[in-house]
């Protein structure tokens, strides 16, 4: 393969997703060849070794080229890799299904598939108006959504969004929501203190809410850290009360877990820490733990029940599905997934590398321009500000991210800093050294960047 041949063919005819495309003219932006990777390392076409700290977009968890899942692949393969998922059925999708429901307590019953995070929430979205106009409330047809959200980029994802560099410029496309304001706790909105806070943001909800309850379908949220919006993290008793504020006005609760379900956050779903169950859950990146498209909206008997009824007219049907609703292969992998985070026992697993994150986090706390740190689960943030008494961030223009991704190529990690933050989301399989290298390479680079 040659490799600058390569590079060119590449920029010849692909369309890269979030990127400028001029921007690729400059050398430093042109796309590295990736040729294999193995555990929390991906090699590029020289032989360079980078640890992947963002496990390739959120969605790798047992690390590259795992041997029992590249096998189930195979496996599946000669079995059947796709059917039809209308009037047929197969093996591994009844097995993911029962056990992903037994997972969860039953506390949720039915599984429904699509392919990805944003079709998840896409399908939440009809499932939950559906539910409302036949319920016999038609006028329940608004969603409540938070600022700096993040659902997915098709058109009904985006409608709930609340990051204006993705979002704004659809706007003439969109369905028209409510916003509540953000739980950024290190920004609080009502200028609470994080020691005393009391979820008094929660206020905005409750506003929406007071005056308008009849018209709302639903609230959406990114459960515990708004993660494309800038890692902004809250406490699970933000949930709880949600939960409560949702049933005293009878509106669903969407848990978007896209990002934070299969043990992100140390648990399998993180709606699990504010002890509450939501009307819909969506999941997609780590189901397959970063091996094929596969996403879930699991909801409730409740909701399921309202479809449910001799349907001479196709009113009560669920109209929705994919090409690939239920994909074999994805789904054996699913299933071989959760068999082994069981045999893992991935709770207590993961327990030890937490912990391990948080004390090496401690060496960014007396940088100068480190303005917060944060921690949820295997999320890890650290908050870059231009002054860390005013908070003053720093300006997009000012490209600080970009400088940290690229001293971070040169030491070997993988870092993407988003927006302000630089952060962690690695594989679960890393280890106690090498969070110390990835945390110590991210320290350097943060160096060479800002030097304290
Ligand atoms: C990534 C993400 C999505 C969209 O998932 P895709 O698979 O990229 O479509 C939706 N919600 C949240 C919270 C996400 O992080």
């Amino acid at each position: 393969m040659n490799k600058q041949q390569f590079i060119e063919d590449d920029l010849k005819y692909i369309w890269r997703p979030f990127t400028q495309m001029k921007s690729l003219e400059d050398a430093s932006n042109r796309p590295i060849v990736i040729t294999r990777g193995k555990g929390i390392y991906l090699e590029d076409i020289d032989g360079n070794k980078y640890i992947d700290a963002v496990s390739s977009w959120w969605v790798n968890t047992l690390g590259h080229s795992n041997d029992r899942i590249n096998k189930v692949i195979y496996e599946q393969a000669q079995k059947i890799e796709h059917v039809i998922f209308a009037g047929f059925t197969h093996e591994p999708v009844v097995e993911f299904s029962k056990k992903i429901i037994n997972k969860i307590n039953n506390k949720l019953t039915k599984v429904f598939f699509s392919d990805n995070g944003s079709t998840s929430v896409e399908v939440a979205l009809k499932m939950a108006y559906q539910y409302q106009v036949l319920k016999g409330h038609p006028e329940k047809k608004k969603f409540i959504a938070l600022k700096n959200s993040y659902h997915g980029d098709t058109l009904g994802a985006v409608s709930v969004g609340g990051i204006d560099m993705y979002h704004k410029l659809y706007k003439p496309l969109l369905f028209e929501i409510e916003q509540a304001e953000s739980p950024y706790c290190y920004r609080c909105p009502m200028n609470c203190n994080k020691e005393t806070c009391n979820c008094e943001c929660l206020k905005s909800v409750e506003d929406i809410l007071s005056d308008d309850a009849s018209n709302i379908a639903g609230m959406i949220i990114e459960p515990l850290v708004q993660a494309a919006g800038g890692m902004i993290m809250y406490p699970p008793k933000y949930i709880t009360k949600l939960r409560s504020i949702c049933d005293k006005y009878n509106i669903l609760l969407i848990d978007d877990e896209v990002a934070m379900g299969f043990y992100r956050t140390g648990k399998l779903f993180a709606c699990e820490h504010a002890g509450i169950v939501p009307d819909i859950i969506c999941a997609a990146k780590g189901i397959t733990a970063g091996y094929m498209p596969l996403s879930v909206t699991i909801t409730t008997d409740e909701i399921y029940n309202a479809f449910y009824d001799d349907d001479t007219d196709g009113y009560k049907t669920f109209y929705h599905g994919h090409s690939y609703t239920a994909y074999p292969l994805a789904l054996a992998v699913a299933l071989e997934n959760l068999k082994i985070l069981e045999e893992m026992n991935i709770e207590e697993y993961l327990k030890p590398k937490i912990e391990r994150f948080s004390k090496e986090l401690e060496k960014f706390r007396n940088h100068k321009n480190v303005g917060d740190i944060r921690q949820t689960g295997m999320i890890c943030a650290v908050e870059l500000v231009k002054n860390k008494v005013t908070k003053e961030p720093f300006a997009y223009e000012d490209g600080i991210g970009k400088k940290i991704y690229l001293e971070g190529l040169k030491l070997g990690a993988i870092l993407r800093p988003m927006w302000n933050c630089i952060y962690f989301i690695t594989p679960y399989i890393i280890t106690e050294e090498e969070i110390k290298k990835l945390t110590d390479i991210a320290y350097e680079a943060l160096n060479r960047v800002l030097p304290n």
